[in-house]
């Protein structure tokens, strides 16, 4: 596994992968790697020939007060983590590298940055826009690997992709949970130990809202209803939001008829957290049209 640290010396790692002809993968991440991040890096190394993986945290998506200073940060166990792994290409990037003084062009992330995160973190899906362009602009890869953990920028990085023309197909990956369903996360390693015994309010409010719609829910407000109300149990957990929204949108639905998607945030203690999960009505069985029709 090579580790480089400048643009150029990652252009010329990449230079001779497409040389040989392989498919080139991405996997951006902030570091402080957990099996989340690790299962984005197998999906790479299964339909990649190269895999390149970028730890960088970022400052242009964090706002003022939030942990950039705080971040996890443990380069030696994710260097061993990703070797293990079979990556061939591991960019680790300085402030400096990425943002030399006088650099000031930013992404415009668009209408779908507006809303639930973006809303509470203003200048968050500008800077995460920002980074992802230049990291695919560095590493050119054909295919870049995100978490569905994070919807809203999954959904922000592959508007960019279409919307600014770039040659690289954005894949989501599911999300990974431990043994209680939490979605792993870095920063759940801020969580206190009685504040992680009630991080489980997110995956719960998630269980209930799918249950709701399996038993026939079609409201979307009852169901953000069913979710505040399994978050409220959670003497800890102050809820930001907890919404169905179309999946293409993002927008609020009314109605659960189709494919949607729950969004949920926390904060925690002074953690925030979110999660997320697809929402579906089963699909009719023909005897149950059968039966409606006789009726
Ligand atoms: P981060 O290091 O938090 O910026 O995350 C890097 C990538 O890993 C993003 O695409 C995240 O969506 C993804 N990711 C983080 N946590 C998970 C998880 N629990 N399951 C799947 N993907 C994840």
């Amino acid at each position: 596994m090579e580790r480089v640290v400048s643009p150029a010396e990652a252009r010329q790692a990449i230079a001779e992968a497409r040389r040989e002809a392989k498919t080139i993968g991405l996997v951006p991440t902030m570091g402080a790697l957990h099996e989340g991040h690790l299962a984005l890096v197998r999906a790479s190394c299964r339909r990649a020939g190269y895999t390149a993986v970028s730890i960088f945290v970022n400052p242009t998506q964090f706002g003022e007060g939030e942990d950039f200073d705080a971040y996890p940060r443990d380069m030696a166990r994710d260097l061993e983590l990703l070797a293990a792994e079979g990556v061939d290409l591991v960019f680790t990037p300085g402030v400096e590298h990425m943002y030399p003084a006088g650099s000031s062009i930013a992404v415009d992330p668009g209408d779908l940055a507006e809303r639930w995160e973006g809303a509470i973190r203003p200048a968050h899906f500008r800077g995460v826009a920002t980074v992802v362009a230049k990291l695919f602009n560095i590493t050119t890869p054909d295919l870049a690997f995100f978490g569905e953990k994070d919807y809203q920028q999954l959904k922000i990085v592959q508007r960019m992709a279409a919307d600014l023309d770039m040659a690289v197909t954005v894949v989501g990956c599911p999300i990974v949970r431990d043994q209680d369903g939490v979605a792993l996360s870095s920063r759940n390693a801020y969580l206190t130990g009685e504040e992680a015994a009630q991080a489980i309010a997110l995956c719960e409010a998630l269980e209930a809202a799918a249950e709701a719609v399996a038993w026939g829910e079609r409201d979307a407000a009852a169901v953000e209803q069913t979710m505040a109300e399994e978050v409220s149990a959670f003497r800890l957990v102050e809820l930001d939001y907890a919404v169905v929204v179309d999946p293409r949108t993002l927008e609020q639905v009314t109605r659960i008829e189709g494919p949607t998607r729950a969004l949920i945030a926390v904060t925690l203690g002074d953690t925030r957290l979110i999660d997320n999960a697809a929402l579906e009505p089963p699909p009719v069985r023909v005897e149950d049209e059968k039966d409606a029709q006789e009726e």
